[in-house]
């Protein structure tokens, strides 16, 4: 199982403690926008919006990023994927994004795995 400390590089979402700002908004000691909370998972608004909706879903446990998730991982994932669904319809969007992203180098920033869902603007492909 990992934790937020194992795996947390030093990246901007990243505290001295290893622990990330997802854990801090999830233990309540951070503000946020939140859209869904549910006991698996919490959904809410990105600081710095890309589109007009901008919301992240992130599960409770702390997985770091996808690349660490394991088959006991199933059925969150599923979840989150689902949980994204919802809340893009509950936000208006009949068509959005879902991005993952998993390291560094792919634009990861918090250490904490989460689901972006994006949408309200026509989106270009291939990302940056
Ligand atoms: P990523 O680059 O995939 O790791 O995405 C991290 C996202 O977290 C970025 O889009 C940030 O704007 C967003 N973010 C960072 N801190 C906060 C915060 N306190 N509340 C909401 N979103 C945040």
């Amino acid at each position: 199982m990992s934790s937020e400390s194992s795996a947390a590089p030093a990246a901007s979402g990243v505290s001295a403690s290893g622990d990330t700002i997802f854990g801090r908004i999830l233990r309540g000691e951070i503000p946020c926008d939140a859209v869904h909370s549910d006991e698996l998972c919490l959904a809410f608004r990105d600081v710095a919006p890309q589109a007009p909706v901008h919301v992240l879903v992130i599960p409770r446990e702390p997985i770091a990023q996808l690349s660490e998730a394991t088959a006991e991982h199933q059925a969150l994932l599923g979840h989150l994927l689902l949980v994204a669904a919802q809340v893009a319809r509950q936000e208006g969007l009949n068509s959005w994004r879902t991005v993952i992203n998993s390291g560094a180098e792919a634009g990861q920033t918090v250490f904490h795995l989460h689901v972006h869902v994006i949408g309200g603007r026509p989106l270009a492909w291939p990302p940056g």
